[in-house]
């Protein structure tokens, strides 16, 4: 019997594309659960996991509380501050979670009833006690056990949804795109969110594809519903009929079609049909895309954001091992290319959310400017790099973000060098070949480019930061999206100038922006001159794909038409121009593989 709706099949949404692809699944709303528990045992196997959950939950627990702790600071509220470090200490007491594993390993209990149980034992001494300061801590107790149940319960909720599962959500952070990713998900609809936030990077750099800004899907799906995310149409299709459901099938064979072709440039070279090299670098975030490196055949790394090692560490302090392991293992995972470390990137939207505490995070404390703040943090992070560095010599580049002046990189540079020297004196091998640069990334660097290029080994162009510092325009707000256009004349001005000067003074350029990705853009930057593009290494091939399929000079006047764009219309219309004939070229191409 046909289900009986309010509303109609088959429904069509507009949202925006953050990560483009299609699949069709099972919709899942997600949202951040009430506190339930239940008491009843479960299997022995079962019980490490439990541990784990627990682990997982005080760390995102321990971030809530530093941002809180840290928002307070900035309002000179020293009580709040106080009661949040309190309880962050609470919180990491070795105690407290030697009694939550001995209470799921005894009593064969979930975790969230094992800290429940954990609490309550706390919470009964405290009672016992006539010591009223004390006491006056009860309620700060109660709601740290609830955070972490609650914590628990949310990542028990997404395991439980499937492989098969759309996650649909008013807003995701990228904690939890990595959850979601670890556990099979297919995609993700979003009412809220930006096109180049860091909880779309992620899903990009994860494979999943993902749709924001999709206002009225929430009002409309109900738990459970077939849905296709259309990435390629920006649509949502809730509950289709059959006539959809069979086309969206065929689209979807096809495009696993496209997937075998795409197999095909992997071990190419990416060069032009006249030979011009364009090197195609990987952007890793995680430790789990390193073996993307290879995979895809991408040479080095042009990005390593190191930004997620403060993830689940204590109040901006760096965990000097976990850096270099990260390190490491991107060193072994990438040949004999070459790695650029990024210094921490942490403010605006990125893991370690300061979003709170100012008004404007993205004008605000982030990047460099945190970390020459926070020497202790600069300095540890540094002397982790050049150990590391010292063991692969000749390969390294580091690559200081959110650089706005000159001065602030002359800082940097003084410290690199003076801990360079430290670390000789101290008999550590180090590598005199480290190259130090700039992530091109905020207007006043580009305009000033000229100036920076005495000092700075190596440029690269951060699209994502550029386009919302040039354009003014939020790369996280959905209500300005349509504005967010990184093909903008003013955003390809400072591309060309950064170009130029690279060219006059001998220095490397990249992009490691999005745009990069973008296999349109990336013929675009091609013909600006760009000979290095960073990407997450799972788009390679399709950049890879395009490149090989054109002379320079025909890229050149890709570029040129869409330099005389003006209007976001115009540029529209050049795009959709360029892809009819590219597909064309496809089309060729592929009848030549067929015919092999
Ligand atoms: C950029 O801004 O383009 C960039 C690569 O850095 P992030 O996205 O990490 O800010
Ligand atoms: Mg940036």
């Amino acid at each position: 019997m046909q289900k009986e709706n309010a509303y109609k099949t088959n429904i069509k949404r507009n949202g925006v594309t953050a990560v483009s692809g299609l699949v069709m699944g099972v919709a899942r709303i997600y949202t951040r659960g009430n506190i339930n528990i239940n008491p009843d045992p479960i299997d022995e196997v079962r019980l490490p996991d439990e541990k784990k959950k627990f682990i997982q939950a005080r760390k995102t627990v321990g971030m809530t509380m530093e941002r809180l702790s840290d928002f307070a600071d900035s309002r000179n509220d020293s009580d709040t501050r106080d009661i949040m470090d309190a309880q962050y200490e609470i919180l990491n007491d070795p105690e407290l979670e030697a009694m939550v594993y001995r209470l799921i390993d005894e009593k064969s209990i979930r975790a969230e009833k094992a800290i429940y149980d954990a609490f309550q034992h706390y919470i009964d001494l405290i009672k016992a006690t006539d010591k009223s300061f004390l006491v006056s801590r009860l309620s700060d107790l109660r709601d740290m056990r609830d955070r972490l149940i609650q914590n628990v319960q949310q990542l028990a909720v997404i395991a439980s949804f499937g492989k098969d599962a759309v996650m649909v959500t008013d807003d995701v952070s990228p904690i939890e795109v990595i959850t979601f990713a670890r556990n099979g998900v297919k995609g993700i609809i979003c009412t809220a969110g930006g096109l180049t936030s860091h909880a779309s990077i992620i899903a990009n750099a994860m494979g999943i594809p993902m749709i924001i800004d999709a206002k009225s899907v929430l009002r409309t799906v109900q738990d459970g519903d077939t849905i296709i995310l259309d990435g390629y149409g920006q649509n949502v299709i809730i509950r289709p009929d059959d006539e959809a459901s069979s086309s969206y099938t065929r689209v979807i064979k096809r495009q696993k079609e496209e997937d075998k072709f795409l197999r095909h440039v992997i071990g190419k070279p990416a060069e032009t049909l006249c030979g011009t090299k364009i090197e195609l670098q990987a952007n890793i975030d995680f430790e789990d895309e390193v073996l993307n490196i290879e995979k895809y055949r991408a040479e080095g790394i042009g990005l390593l954001r190191t930004d997620a090692l403060l993830m689940n560490a204590g109040p901006l302090t760096m965990d000097r091992s976990r850096q270099e392991h990260f390190c490491q293992t991107a060193y072994a995972g990438s040949g004999s290319g070459t790695v650029t470390v990024r210094l921490l990137d942490v403010g605006g939207d990125k893991l370690l959310n300061i979003k709170s505490k100012e008004a404007n995070p993205f004008l605000g404390w982030r990047g460099v400017r945190i970390l020459l703040d926070r020497r202790e943090l600069l300095q540890s992070q540094l002397e982790s790099i050049c150990r590391v560095a010292g063991r692969y010599p000749g390969r390294t580049r580091i690559l200081v973000p959110m650089i706005s002046s000159l001065d602030e990189f002359l800082e940097v540079k003084k410290e690199f060098e003076d801990l360079q020297q430290t670390l000789e004196k101290r008999g550590v091998p180090v590598d005199r070949n480290i190259k130090l640069g700039i992530m091109v990334e905020v207007p006043s660097v580009a305009l000033q480019i000229r100036k920076f290029a005495p000092y700075v080994d190596f440029f690269s162009i951060g699209t994502n930061d550029l386009t919302q510092y040039t354009l003014a325009v939020d790369r996280g707000n959905n209500l300005i999206s349509s504005l967010y256009q990184p093909l903008h004349p003013a955003v390809l001005t400072f591309i060309s100038m950064t170009i130029q000067a690279g060219e006059e003074f001998h220095i490397p350029v990249s992009v490691c922006g999005e745009l990069a990705s973008d296999p349109y853009a990336a013929l675009i930057l091609a013909g600006l001159g760009v000979r290095e593009l960073s990407m997450t290494p799972r788009l390679i091939p399709k950049v890879k794909q395009a490149i090989r399929l054109y002379e320079i000079e025909e890229i050149r006047e890709i570029s040129k038409k869409v330099l005389e764009c003006n209007t976001r219309s115009e540029r529209e219309a050049a795009r959709k121009e360029w892809r009819r004939f590219y597909d064309e070229k496809l089309k060729e191409e592929r009848s030549k593989i067929n015919a092999l």
